[in-house]
């Protein structure tokens, strides 16, 4: 951990535009900032805005105010080319539904980001495939996702999250869709990643026991941080956070 603060954002709040006319405001005000080498775990119930915070941290969608910088780039002017750019560069995204091409092989998916690189293709393959052998999967690299139980189509997402080098993880619900076996050996392998490999990971999840893993929660209790801190000993600091917010 070198103690860079590689994310910072001040203020942030998010509005979606309603169909029936109007917006309805998400965020208010979101405020932390992040250091290189961190384990994060952004928790809170259903709808509270977890996902629409992490795509904002992900640069995948904007925010309607506040700043935001990454890595020292101030995202919030950034045309979408330069968005995509850093992108590419630092993060490795980690969905729900794992997002794998399902008519193309293991190989082909973990390969296919590394194409936006202007990488050969041999060095491609070799990429590629050391990273399905960290993930365990060397042997499936032919086999389709459709083949695969969640957990391996959850580790084949995480290669192609590596592949690309990054220096952060987003992990949106990583194990929302697996079983408690299985979501527990992927949570051992983000331990992993960020202990040996010094990647900084942003873990959302609405279970107590899965942000465990991280060294600290983010609470967010309908659009606001009621927590922000080490993991408490119990999950009751973070309900009492949203009942202080509540008054
Ligand atoms: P969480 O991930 O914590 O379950 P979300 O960030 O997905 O919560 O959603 C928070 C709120 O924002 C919800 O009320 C949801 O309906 C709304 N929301 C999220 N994305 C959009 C969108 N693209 N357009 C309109 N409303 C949205
Ligand atoms: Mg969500």
């Amino acid at each position: 951990m070198n103690n860079t603060n590689i994310i910072v954002l001040n203020k942030i709040n998010k509005s979606f535009p309603l169909t029936i006319g109007g917006t309805q405001q998400v965020l208010f005000d979101i405020t932390f900032t992040i250091k290189s080498g961190e384990f994060v775990a952004i928790m809170g119930p259903s709808g509270s805005g977890k996902s629409t915070c992490m795509n904002i941290v992900g640069a995948l969608d904007s925010a309607t105010s506040g700043t935001y910088e990454l890595y020292g780039k101030d995202i919030t002017t950034m045309t979408a080319d330069d968005l995509a750019t850093v992108r590419n560069e630092y993060i490795g995204f980690v969905f729900q539904n794992f997002n794998l091409l399902s008519k193309r092989t293991i190989l082909d998916n973990v390969m296919l980001p590394l194409l936006y690189r202007g990488m050969n293709i041999n060095d491609r393959i070799r990429r590629s495939r050391e990273m399905l052998k960290l993930v365990g999967l060397e042997k499936f690299e032919t086999y389709f996702p459709t083949q695969l139980s969640g957990g391996m189509k959850q580790r084949v997402a995480i290669a192609r999250a590596l592949a690309g080098n990054p220096k952060l993880i987003l992990a949106d619900e990583p194990t929302g869709s697996l079983d408690s076996k299985m979501g527990n050996e992927i949570l051992k392998f983000f331990e992993k990643l960020n202990r040996d490999f010094g990647i900084t990971i942003i873990m959302i999840t609405h279970e107590f026991e899965i942000a465990q893993y991280a060294r600290r929660i983010i609470h967010i209790y309908d659009g606001h941080i009621t927590y922000d801190g080490v993991v408490p000993k119990s999950e009751k600091t973070l309900l009492d956070s949203e009942k202080r917010h509540k008054k």
